[in-house]
């Protein structure tokens, strides 16, 4: 077992390696929290040796997708709490992100380029970590004594049946959808108009921030038409029955759930008011967000898509301002691989079948960029207070970081097959996959999770506004998601405070 003295430690203590398995979102954060809390880390990863289906670059944290954070508003919107608190907890993800944001409106988004190699550059800068370009390609060797696993949803195949080998449970996998990016000099401007929903400016916005495709009723009913008809990949048997998680459903399914699905999610039009038709509120409007720093680049807000390459083009040209688009990216579909985490992980996220193994990230059964970042900064953290001899201590569950670990190892409850309604059951996977199929009844309902309220406990808000009015309606659930936020910033404030490892290295 290799060790180091930590420059950090100014008794010159040797502190035991912690190996990172992954540099993607997660496991760069790990590696960033392990070294900055003066522990030494490697890093492997397999990028550029073995690529993946998603990954187009050798960088460290790479986005396959949306170049999104989503929202940065922390007072009462979840997501944007975890920000916060990666914030407090000296995230290298988000610091890399707000040094690359990119103006959308109430979101944070990237640039996707300059946030991976912002990320990159500062991990192959610090003294602790090294960066071992290998796949791990079965079980970390025996005197590897803390891992953090955190390969993501795309876990190399050997790996990945080493740890079912492991956990004699099965990876549940379905796929992820990708949506269209197209180049902005092929948009119409004359019919696209620039504007955030409600002119929201938002970090680094100007609450003009996405292009809008309006569309007339007419419009929208041959462009549902078109999705329904048009075709689609072909499944094979055991695809077809895969659960899609329903933030991320593609276009055509969203349509075949109704006719008028799309117009209440990324079709919906409230907020925006078309200037060439006399500030209208349009029957339905398509989103473009910006996803380079150069503006040359947009992205399709939620129109991840199965449909053939040759039928996104042709349907998406059926989008008034996009009659021309050319597209520098199409619609995709991609794997995903997690855990049974409530079954095999335990209160310190550590496998159940081998402690020495912790894992991060997507494959825990968190969904989202952040999410991931957000478990490999926990998993970093407990690691490094392992290493040094302090007592691993997980965030607590009122805080956003601890209800993410919360429902990985605990909070979840797992169904019995034959309580979950018909729709939702979900057949036996192809036994000619690398995925084997499901052994038992009682372990499917376990399904990725982004952040939100419901999965932090309801905090007491305040009955009565400033000037003695009783809160009523929707403020009502702005209240208490304002009161859930601020309990969970101070309680992550104690929680870093109490479980402080810069002091602990010295
Ligand atoms: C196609 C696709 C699109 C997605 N789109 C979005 C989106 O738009 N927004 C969003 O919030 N989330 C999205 N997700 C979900 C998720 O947030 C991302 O996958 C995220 O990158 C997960 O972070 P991670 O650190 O767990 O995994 P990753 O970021 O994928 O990092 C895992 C790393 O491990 C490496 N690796 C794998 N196996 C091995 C091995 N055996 N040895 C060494 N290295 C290995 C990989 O090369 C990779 O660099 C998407 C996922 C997929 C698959």
């Amino acid at each position: 077992m290799e060790e180091y003295a930590s420059p950090m430690s100014n008794t010159c203590r040797k502190i035991d390696t912690v190996h990172v398995v992954g540099g993607g979102l997660a496991g760069s954060e790990a590696a960033w929290q392990l070294a900055t809390a003066g522990v030494p880390v490697v890093i492997h990863e397999m990028r550029p040796v073995r690529e993946t289906d998603a990954h187009k670059t050798d960088g460290l944290a790479e986005l396959v997708c949306s170049n999104s954070f989503r929202s940065d508003e922390w007072s009462t919107n979840a997501v944007g709490l975890l920000h916060e608190e990666m914030r407090r907890a000296g995230s290298l993800i988000m610091a890399a992100a707000d040094v690359h944001k990119l103006p959308a409106g109430g979101a944070l988004a990237v640039d996707r380029d300059g946030f991976s190699q912002e990320v990159t550059r500062r991990l192959e800068a610090h003294p602790l970590v090294t960066i071992a370009r290998e796949e791990v390609a079965g079980l970390p060797p025996a005197d590897w004594s803390s891992v953090i696993v955190a390969t993501g949803p795309l876990t190399s195949p050997s790996l990945t049946q080493a740890i079912l080998t492991l956990t004699g449970e099965d990876s549940l996998a379905f796929f992820d959808a990708i949506a269209p990016i197209v180049h902005y000099d092929s948009i119409d401007l004359d019919i696209a108009w620039k504007q955030s929903r409600y002119d929201k400016a938002g970090p680094g916005g100007t609450g003009a921030d996405y292009l809008n495709c309006p569309m007339t009723k007419d419009q929208y009913e041959a462009f549902i038409d078109a999705l329904l008809s048009g075709d689609k990949t072909e499944f094979k048997e055991w695809e077809a029955s895969t659960p899609y998680f329903d933030g991320c459903l593609p276009i055509e399914v969203m349509a075949e759930r109704g006719r008028d699905t799309l117009r209440f999610g990324p079709m919906k039009p409230v907020g925006l008011a078309d200037p060439r038709k006399d500030n209208m509120r349009p029957y339905a409007v398509v989103q473009l967000r910006q996803d380079n720093a150069l503006g040359s680049l947009w992205n399709m807000v939620g129109f991840q898509t199965k449909l053939k390459y040759a039928e996104q083009t042709r349907i998406f040209r059926m989008i008034p301002g996009l009659g021309e688009a050319q597209f520098a990216r199409l619609g995709g579909l991609h794997r995903n691989t997690f855990l049974n985490s409530p079954v095999v992980l335990d209160g310190l996220i550590r496998l159940k079948a081998n402690p020495r193994l912790r894992f991060a990230g997507q494959i825990t059964g968190v969904e989202g960029y952040v999410e991931s970042a957000a478990m490999g900064l926990v998993t970093g953290r407990l690691a490094a207070a392992e290493r040094l001899g302090r007592e691993p201590v997980v965030p607590p569950a009122t805080t956003a970081l601890g209800a993410l670990v919360n429902h990985i190892t605990g909070g979840h409850l797992v169904h019995d097959f034959t309580e979950i309604a018909d729709g939702d059951e979900i057949a036996n996977a192809d036994p000619a996959s690398e995925t084997p199929a499901p052994s038992s009844s009682k372990r499917r309902s376990f399904q990725p999770m982004n952040i939100n309220y419901g999965l932090l406990p309801t905090a007491e808000a305040p009955k009565f506004d400033a000037d003695g009015r009783r809160i009523k309606g929707k403020d009502k659930g702005f209240a208490r998601k304002r009161a859930a936020s601020e309990r969970a910033l101070r309680d992550l404030d104690g929680w870093l405070q109490a479980n402080d490892l810069k002091s602990a290295a010295e």
